[in-house]
């Protein structure tokens, strides 16, 4: 029998090893795998939590994924997007409340307009929060998809200085299977080697329990996230949305626990990545408080850092569903922000106010190039 004890005292894990990590099962196994988990994360990273006030500016989007509520072909869902002053303003509020750094997040959109548009509120929102508290204004991460390497550079230079870009998975057949013919694989690497290029902190990420994904795909997912020496991580359980051509898939709809085992396998995949790669920034994503109350701080004691509460102004939160059961939908940005707070404050955690909280992955790599 494999002793998980003696994979986790191990020096460095091999494939096999992180297989045998995510196919843990028993309550003792977890107890392991989590402890573990707190351990190396309080030796790289520390204990605070950082917070990330998450702003949905937009739902217009240009692609088309299998798995997407907000996928441009489904029509029962009105499109919209912020006005400069609605997001400026919404940013304000998380400079005040102090939050160190926002994410700005949408569909995906290419034309000029947009990027100009993104470019124009990110370097108004880097003027107008520079503070005592923040010497250099907030912290902005960008979420809005595929783009040119002008555009990147572009949004780079106007103050983002952390992008997003979920990989969904690091299998070429299954991202296939996933997507329109239109969106390669390959295009998303060159992305995320073009957003590295730049300067940009970068982050990617998968989902969890995706039909047809094996374990041995989400080992070499994190094995993918070590190879392209990635900062930061977001990944959560996918969720089938109904209005998506994968609603109607055969594997899941055979299992009606799906939703529970996407939630634990989610957990261990955060614990791996955090055992396997050590001081980067992981997120406890929204999608597991879709799943339980409690989700995203199961997923901040199984080794993640970093929190987003949403912060999207109300009346737009019910038409930006990713997926399926979406919490606070009826919430504030005010009630987001205090309960994200309590609960972090509930599992003995820091909140890092007023600080960026940047990955100490791209940290150290940056000051031994120094
Ligand atoms: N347009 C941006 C933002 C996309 S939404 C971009 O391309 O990066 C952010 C993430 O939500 C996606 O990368 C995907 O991983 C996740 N997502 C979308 N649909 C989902 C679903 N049904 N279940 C779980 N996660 C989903």
């Amino acid at each position: 029998m494999i002793n998980l004890k003696n994979i986790l005292n191990k020096g460095e894990l091999d494939r096999e090893d992180i297989i045998t990590l995510l196919s843990s099962e028993s309550s003792e196994d977890l107890g392991l795998l989590k402890s573990k988990a707190y351990e190396i994360l309080k030796e790289y990273c520390g204990i605070k939590v950082w917070l990330r006030g998450l702003i949905e500016f937009s739902n217009i989007c240009v692609n088309d994924c299998y798995y997407c509520g907000i996928r441009k072909s489904n029509k029962s869902l009105n499109r919209y997007l912020l006005s400069k002053e609605e997001i400026i303003n919404t940013a304000l509020w998380c400079a005040e409340k102090g939050f160190g750094s926002i994410v700005l997040q949408s569909g995906e959109r290419n034309d000029k307009n947009f990027v100009d548009f993104v470019s124009s509120v990110v370097s108004e929102i880097k003027k107008m929060t520079i503070s005592d508290k923040l010497p250099e204004g907030l912290g902005i991460t960008l979420c809005i998809g595929e783009q040119d390497y002008n555009s990147y550079k572009k949004l780079f230079e106007a103050g983002a200085h952390r992008y997003l870009l979920r990989i969904e998975t690091s299998n070429e057949k299954l991202f296939r299977e996933i997507h329109p013919p239109e969106q390669s694989f390959q295009r998303r690497v060159e992305c995320l080697k073009m957003l590295k290029d730049i300067g940009f902190q970068t982050g990617t990420g998968v989902m969890i329990g995706l039909p047809n994904q094996t374990i041995e795909d989400l080992a070499d997912d994190i094995l993918f996230f070590k190879s392209i020496d990635i900062d930061m991580i977001g990944m959560g359980p996918y969720i089938i949305h109904k209005d998506t051509p994968m609603a109607n898939s055969e594997s899941l709809m055979k299992n009606e626990n799906y939703k529970e085992h996407n939630y634990l396998l989610s957990l261990k995949m955060i614990a791996t990545a955090r055992i396997f790669l050590k001081d980067v920034n992981i997120a406890s994503t929204t999608a597991l408080q879709a799943i339980k109350p409690f989700g995203r701080e199961a997923g901040l004691s199984f080794g993640a850092n970093v929190i987003m509460p949403l912060i999207t102004p109300e009346i737009y939160r019910k038409e930006y569903q990713l997926y399926e059961g979406k919490p606070c939908i009826e919430d504030l940005a005010e009630d987001c922000y205090d309960c994200s707070v309590q609960r972090i404050k509930s599992i003995d955690r820091e909140v890092g106010f007023d600080e960026w909280g940047d990955s100490m992955h791209f940290i150290s790599k940056n000051s031994k190039a120094d």
